[in-house]
């Protein structure tokens, strides 16, 4: 295998180590890192609920995947935690 088939064979692993960095650090807007994220708090002042996953903006539904890999216009960056 050449130099070059090899890096092209190891460059989504390196785009997918990217992207979930970025998510970590908030850098990468999306549901994962949104605020509103498995959380009512914000909405009506409950606690988060345990294990809650959704959007607390629509009651907790699951959104799209496509929103859920880039969030939407009311992604918060505020992190949880
Ligand atoms: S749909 Fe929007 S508001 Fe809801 S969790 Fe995703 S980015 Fe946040």
């Amino acid at each position: 295998m050449s130099q070059r088939e090899e890096f092209e064979k190891k460059l989504p692993i390196v785009g997918q180590r990217l992207q979930s960095s970025m998510v970590q650090v908030g850098n990468w807007p999306c549901c994962l890192n949104c605020d509103y994220w498995g959380a009512r708090a914000k909405l009506d002042g409950k606690h988060r609920p345990e294990g809650a996953v959704g959007c607390g903006r629509a009651n907790l539904a699951i959104p799209p995947p496509d929103v859920i890999v880039v969030g939407c216009e009311d992604w918060d960056p505020e992190l949880p935690f």
